[in-house]
């Protein structure tokens, strides 16, 4: 504890701030400048890259400094480092002693609004999370654009998904017990404090929810944000309840695998998001990246979207409708900063100029002519009153200040109008004044001038001062050699009308500026209804061009589980080279086993598969010429490449891992994609671990699997289960090198082709030949050994297709709660289960 007394007073000051805030870096306001100090300044100084000086405060203390007016960039590159900052400002005007200072506005990754600091085209969340009997509740809000969102039902793995989904930046935890959650936020420097209050009190924002556990989940994130941020937030949307049952299940794993919205490699490119969002404006944007990330189930609001994307698919009202859409404004967190007075008259204006647009918008809405289309406008209004409003009274350029003037037009205000032409034209006037005063005195030498003791006076020679009568109402002010000084009562209003003109219109501006501001907070929900409709058609309209410039088709969705793809292409490899189409036909509980050389395709095959039904299940037209699909409620994937070894998990165990949640987790109705799983491990332990999988699978999970595979011997599954089909990847080889068809087709292939792949890559001749010959052993060796490698198949008993004490392993494995066991443990458990496997093969 720092002895307080023995700084200045100023540094007590801070210190007592510090105290209330000693998570956040403290920005303490001094003049132009926001100073940290002690260890904030050490901190900061590192982060920012700015230089550490000292202060003498009563003792020395450490300190860093950054202008006020580029504070911006400064708490950014805190923000995303994961601190908090304290705003201090002075609340009381400079003058005699200390000015007052008090802590404004707390910024924290999760409660930013300022623009400038945020990506446009995503939302910044914040959540909260609560236990309840029903599983975790999930809360989350952004408070730049004012969406609400609460998730109920959720289980530990599918909470942790949705955080990493949703790239929650800051948690709000009612309990220090959930150990789980709490480590995966430390692990990824994810802010996270603890609070409980959950008193349910403005009641508007809980509208949509049903119950009071939901409601009081939900109340703690408001009753934080609103104590925490000091801010008002009065444009928070009622909460939008969103229920887990209604989505497809989406792990991030296979989010992240799939480069839907995000890359490996830091790649834009590579990312499905990259090529699909042709939206035009912020919110358009954001929705398509939340949309893309929730999948849904529901067949009615599916059809519903695919309806809208014809109805806009129009060519002429389209490109019409897109211009305008150029134009306008990211409405809700503009609505977002006025109403939680984080905002200067230029939001003012770039609403003003984004409602001037919306009789234009409304207008080639109407040239579609289409029901749809005309539903959606009809929920467009025009904020007329609103529009004029600020079209009489904000400037063309107003400045980013709010206390210097220059933000509202002439003529808008009488008292502003006349202060503004006295400040111009107080020259004018007193040359008018003297000339007045000339001829009712009669004096011809009078005259008007100024200095700054006294302000401005008359002036009247020596010799004229007999004139001077006492009906002029002249005081006497001073006493020179050769003249007198005078004052009289107009001269002293004027003066004092002149001298102040400037700053009380600046006061005046402000106030105007403040009432503009409350008007507009009138007008807060129905803009931002106003900002969803207009996100929604910008989004439809960029699904239609999409499936237009790249050729994508309206999904047939069933639900009788059969897929028929014809001609599907992988949206994002498309881009980059040409694309070999493929079919993909499935039937229910079908399960392809994929083979193929490798770079043939395999693993493009199962992800344009994926990719496919994520984006039907969007509500988007898919890459195909035509596309019959279920509706799944899951999509599992193990596909290669992610060797999470900075992770600090081996490959074989991230498979495991992978490949757990699936066989625990999948039902009839998901699907499957596997790739190249076992290949972690030895030859034959990896072989098992497939063939016991797809076993599972086929027998007791009954879902649709791709599973792809370097093993061989897997293809003569084939024969012994009926929904078991091969599929390969057609390769030609010729004379010194492999031609890849990139073809699929029936049947299994008839090798592994690596040396010829190798050969491609320009290997040394005599590596290739030397290799070849070895193969050629190898196979002769093994086609002697091939009855050995599958003993325990030969164990079947008929009444079951999966042995029995292959079925107890299964079983085991299926038991295994993964949720409670630690990385050894597991470990442990797969030891167990290898060596198991390694007892059936010697019986
Ligand atoms: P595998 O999994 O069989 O090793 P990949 O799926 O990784 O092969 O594909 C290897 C390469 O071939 C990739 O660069 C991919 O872009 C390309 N490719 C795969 N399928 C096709 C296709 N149908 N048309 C064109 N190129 C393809
Ligand atoms: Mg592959």
């Amino acid at each position: 504890m720092k002895d307080i007394t023995k700084f200045t007073p100023m540094m007590q000051q801070y210190l007592k701030i510090k105290e209330d805030y000693a998570d956040a870096i403290v920005f303490f306001r001094l003049g132009d400048f926001y100073e940290m100090f002690f260890d904030d300044a050490i901190t900061a100084s590192k982060v920012l890259e700015i230089a550490l000086t000292k202060k003498e405060a009563g003792q020395t203390v450490p300190m860093c400094g950054i202008p006020y007016h580029a504070a911006k960039i400064y708490i950014q590159k805190l923000i995303t480092k994961g601190f908090k900052i304290a705003i201090a400002e002075q609340t009381t005007p400079p003058g005699k002693g200390l000015v007052e200072r008090e802590v404004v506005q707390l910024i924290t990754p999760g409660m930013i609004i300022d623009d400038g600091i945020l990506p446009s085209n995503e939302f910044n969340f914040i959540g909260s999370v609560v236990l309840s009997e029903y599983g975790y509740i999930l809360s989350y809000a952004d408070i730049s654009t004012g969406d609400t969102f609460i998730l109920d039902g959720l289980n530990k793995s599918s909470l942790i998904d949705e955080v990493k989904n949703l790239k929650l930046k800051e948690m709000i935890l009612s309990n220090k017990s959930d150990t789980f959650l709490i480590d995966y936020l430390n692990n990824n420097q994810i802010l996270m404090t603890i609070y409980t209050i959950n008193e349910v009190k403005n009641h508007l924002i809980y509208k949509n929810l049903k119950t009071k556990e939901i409601k009081e989940a939900a109340a703690i994130l408001v009753n934080y944000l609103n104590e925490e941020s000091k801010l008002e937030l009065n444009h928070l949307m009622p909460f939008n309840h969103v229920k887990v049952e209604s989505f497809m299940r989406l792990d991030h794993q296979v989010l992240e695998h799939l480069e839907l919205t995000e890359s490996f490699t830091n790649q834009i490119k590579s990312t499905l998001l990259y090529w699909i969002d042709k939206t035009h404006t912020a919110m358009g944007s954001r929705l398509l990246r939340y949309q893309l990330t929730h999948p849904l189930k529901s067949v009615e609001t599916l059809e519903k979207r695919y309806d809208f994307i014809e109805a806009f698919s129009l060519h002429e009202p389209r490109t019409k409708v897109e211009e305008i859409l150029n134009d306008i404004y990211d409405i809700n967190r503009l609505v977002g900063r006025i109403s939680s007075n984080q905002t200067h008259a230029r939001d003012l204006l770039q609403l003003k100029n984004t409602l001037g647009l919306i009789p234009k918008l409304k207008q080639a809405l109407s040239m579609y002519q289409n029901k749809l289309v005309d539903s959606l406008n009809n929920e467009i209004h025009l904020h007329e009153e609103l529009y004029e409003l600020l079209d009489r009274s904000i400037t063309d350029e107003p400045p980013l200040t709010i206390k210097e003037g220059g933000m509202i037009k002439d003529g808008y205000n009488k008292e502003l109008d006349e202060l503004r032409s006295i400040a111009k034209n107080g020259d004018l006037w007193l040359e008018k004044f003297e000339n007045e005063e000339k001829e009712r005195t009669g004096i011809k030498n009078l005259k008007v001038g100024y200095n700054r003791v006294f302000g401005y006076f008359i002036e009247i020679s020596k010799g004229n001062i007999q004139f001077v009568d006492e009906s002029f109402g002249y005081i006497r002010k001073q006493t020179l050699a050769n003249s007198e000084r005078y004052i009289t009562e107009t001269l002293k209003e004027t003066e004092s009308k002149l001298l102040h003109a400037k700053e009380k219109g600046d006061n005046l501006e402000y106030e105007i500026f403040q009432s503009l501001k409350e008007e507009t907070k009138k007008h807060v929900h129905t803009l931002q209804f106003l900002s969803q409709t207009i996100a929604q058609i910008d989004l439809y309209i960029s699904h239609a061009k999409v499936a237009e410039i790249y050729k994508y088709v309206r999904p047939k969705l069933n639900n009788t589980r059969f897929v028929d793809i014809e001609s599907a292409r992988h949206p994002v490899v498309e881009q980059h080279s040409e694309f070999i189409s493929n079919h993909i036909t499935m039937k229910p509980n079908q399960i392809f086993i994929l083979t193929g050389p490798n770079m043939s395709g395999k693993s493009t095959y199962m992800r344009m598969f994926a990719m496919i039904v994520i984006m039907a299940q969007t509500g988007m037209f898919v890459p195909a010429s035509r596309a019959v699909l279920p509706i799944y409620d899951a999509i599992f994937t193990r596909i290669g490449s992610s060797d999470d070894i900075a992770g600090g998990k081996s490959t074989f165990m991230v498979e495991m891992v992978e490949a757990n949640e699936a066989l625990t987790k999948a039902t009839e109705n998901s699907l499957i994609l596997f790739d190249e799983i076992g290949r972690g491990t030895a030859t034959y332990d990896g072989l098992a671990l497939a063939q016991a999988m797809i076993e599972y699978v086929h027998t007791n999970i009954k879902a649709q699997m791709m599973f792809s595979t370097h093993y061989h011997e897997l293809t003569k599954l084939q024969k012994q289960f009926e929904l078991v089909t091969n599929l390969h990847v057609k390769a030609i080889e010729q004379k010194d090198h492999m031609v890849f068809l990139h073809q699929v087709e029936l049947g299994a292939s008839d090798k592994s082709y690596g040396i010829q792949v190798a050969a491609l890559a320009h290997l040394p001749e005599t590596i290739i030949k030397r290799a070849k010959t070895l193969l050629r052993k190898l196979e002769k060796e093994s086609s002697q050994l091939d009855h050995n490698i599958f003993m325990f198949e030969e164990k079947i008993e008929l009444d079951s297709i999966i042995p029995k004490d292959v079925q107890l392993i299964l079983d085991q494995i299926n038991h295994i709660n993964i949720d409670h066991l630690t990385p050894v443990e597991a470990l442990i458990q797969l030891k167990y289960i290898q060596n198991a496997l390694k007892d059936l093969k010697k019986d």
